[in-house]
């Protein structure tokens, strides 16, 4: 991922992954440096310890934090001369059933998975209409594409995040920048082990892979989803949506929403029953 200057010199590429310590963000920093693209992960926790494992830039910073988001992004920017790719990938499991959620658990994944995408736009996106170039990739989830039950502030927040994305697209395809949104089913990261972090644990909460699990079957490995991802970026694909049997949801749920939320019903029932 690297393109010449006009001089024949070959320009490396930059990109800043947030939520890139741990899982999805991880894998796919380390795609991203395999390809020879100058990473900078971010993360509200262990951004130095894992930059210095994959061999590249780690910033602790906290996207529902706005100022941060922006002198992250400003900075990497300014360090490279150019910012080609932002993944606004930082995201939290919140999880419960409806009416157990505290509205602490529904401002939480507001602030995190919905604001931290919100600001990584708002930082980025000016400057890449400015250079005329750049791609940015937000991590959403299948839970944003279908009506997943037990997670609403989750579901919330991704549907969010795909419309963001989507209309997004729409308007910066003028200014030469791509917008995509990736849209995984289950995939083995810790984020399955740590849901509702700082807030009043549920019972869906404790279980979320092993619900994972009996809802999906097989987890989705998180090397093959950076690999789809990066594939899905190089295609500029608007939407990201894997492994296969997410894009049979996904169909679904176009198909016939009331179908999808019959189903949703079904596996409700199959992984508390
Ligand atoms: P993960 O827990 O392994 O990684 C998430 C990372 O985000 C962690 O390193 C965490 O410290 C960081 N983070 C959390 N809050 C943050 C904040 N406020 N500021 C900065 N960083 C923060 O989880 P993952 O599965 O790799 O999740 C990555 C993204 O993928 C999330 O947006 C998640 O919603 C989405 N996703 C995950 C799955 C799945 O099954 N694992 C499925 C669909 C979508």
């Amino acid at each position: 991922m690297s393109e010449g200057s006009g001089e024949g010199k070959r320009v490396r590429k930059t990109a800043v992954v947030t939520g890139g310590a741990s899982g999805i963000g991880r894998a796919v920093a380390a795609e991203l440096l395999r390809r020879g693209v100058h990473v900078t992960i971010a993360d509200v926790r262990g951004a130095e310890e894992a930059a210095g494992d994959l061999g590249c830039a780690g910033v602790a910073c906290d996207v529902s934090d706005a100022r941060a988001v922006r002198d992250l992004v400003i900075g990497v920017a300014a360090e490279h001369g150019r910012l080609d790719f932002l993944f606004n990938n930082a995201g939290i499991a919140v999880g419960g059933r409806a009416e157990e959620l505290t509205l602490d658990h529904w401002d939480r994944a507001i602030d995190v998975n919905l604001r931290g995408v919100v600001h990584g736009v708002h930082a980025a996106y000016p400057l890449m209409v400015e250079q005329g170039h750049g791609h940015i990739v937000n991590t959403a989830s299948l839970a944003g594409l279908t009506p997943a039950p037990l997670m609403l502030p989750y579901t919330t927040t991704k549907h969010a995040v795909v419309g963001l994305s989507l209309a997004l697209r729409a308007e910066a395809a003028a200014y030469g920048v791509r917008v995509s949104v990736v849209c995984p089913g289950f995939v083995d990261t810790p984020l399955l082990d740590n849901a509702n972090p700082g807030l009043p644990q549920t019972e869906i909460g404790l279980r979320a892979r092993t619900t994972a699990v009996r809802a999906q079957g097989r987890l989705y490995p998180v090397e093959s989803l950076a690999r789809d991802v990066l594939r899905g970026v190089a295609r500029n694909r608007a939407l990201i949506v894997a492994p296969a049997s997410a894009r049979v949801t996904w169909r679904t749920v176009r198909l016939s929403p009331a179908l999808a939320v019959r189903a949703a019903g079904r596996v409700l029932r199959r992984i508390t029953g």
